[in-house]
């Protein structure tokens, strides 16, 4: 059975994208099939694992906003071991565009990942950093949300209207969505915030905090701009270990489901 996992938290900068590159990649060298749906305008998942795309050519905005198939846009990449459904600039425009459909602006998504999704054990989905119909789509098209949570003053701002938003999407448009886990990043041992985020998240979310949490990592801020995931860019690093302990865990909690 494939599980579709948006990771989402209208708050920028938490780390949605660093997760979604090497949760992606490492549940592909763990042998799963993996789809990467880059959902962000600002394309950084598309550019992090060397996806660039030339001007003019299919994205995520072809497929759900015109006549193509997930088939025609996905492109298969040999290193790291994903496909992935690009993303542009041109997805900025979505937005507003959707506006004015009269019926199902939050199926879009949905309804054309419905045709590949039995191909991919998983098909991760980067978000936008915001609540609006893009992140109405990847949520009413995801069975589950990854939360990422960036250990920082002000954690859990932003989340409470997250978990509103869910619940929203739950009455109306998916009501099978469900919470996949809550993953602490950017953690810093050495700092008493962080310390303190860890133990504020866990009490607040309890079992749904992922044992795995990740580090502050300076390899981790790298390698997108070479255009590889952490494994290709440095495997023995903190970074690299701590994502392919997500991984598993990821595959352990979706196990014979
Ligand atoms: P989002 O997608 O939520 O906006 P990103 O994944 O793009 O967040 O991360 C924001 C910035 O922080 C990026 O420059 C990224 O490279 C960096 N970053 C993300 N996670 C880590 C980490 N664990 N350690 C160090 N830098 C990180
Ligand atoms: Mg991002």
């Amino acid at each position: 059975m494939s599980k579709i996992i948006a990771v989402s938290n209208q708050k920028g900068g938490v780390g949605k994208t660093t997760t979604a590159i090497n949760l992606a990649v490492g549940l592909g060298y763990l042998g799963k099939k993996v789809l990467l749906v880059d959902f962000d305008p600002q394309g950084n998942a598309t550019q992090g694992v060397g996806a660039n795309t030339k001007e003019g050519a299919l994205s995520v905005y072809e497929l759900i906003m015109e006549d193509y198939h997930a088939r025609d846009v996905i492109r298969k990449l040999s290193s790291p071991p994903i496909d992935i459904i690009p993303a542009n600039i041109s997805l900025a425009g979505a937005d507003l565009q959707m506006v004015k459909f009269e019926t199902g602006k939050e199926q879009l998504l949905k309804n054309k990942l419905e045709e590949v999704r039995d191909a991919y054990d998983f098909i991760i989905i980067d978000c936008p950093p915001s609540l609006g119909l893009l992140n109405t789509n990847a949520l009413t098209a995801a069975d589950s949300v990854m939360i990422p949570v960036q250990c920082e003053y002000y954690a859990l701002e932003g989340v409470t209207q997250l978990l509103l938003t869910i619940r929203l999407v739950q009455q109306l448009f998916n009501k099978h969505l469900m919470i996949e886990g809550v993953l602490l990043t950017m953690y810093d041992a050495r700092t008493k915030l962080s310390v303190e985020v860890q133990q504020e998240v866990r009490k607040h979310f309890k079992d749904k905090v992922y044992k795995s949490y990740i580090p502050r990592n300076i390899k981790l801020s790298e390698a997108p701009s070479r255009g590889m995931s952490i494994f290709e860019y440095d495997v023995r690093c903190e970074g690299a270990k701590a994502y392919a302990g997500l991984a598993a865990e990821v595959v352990k909690a979706n196990r014979k489901k």
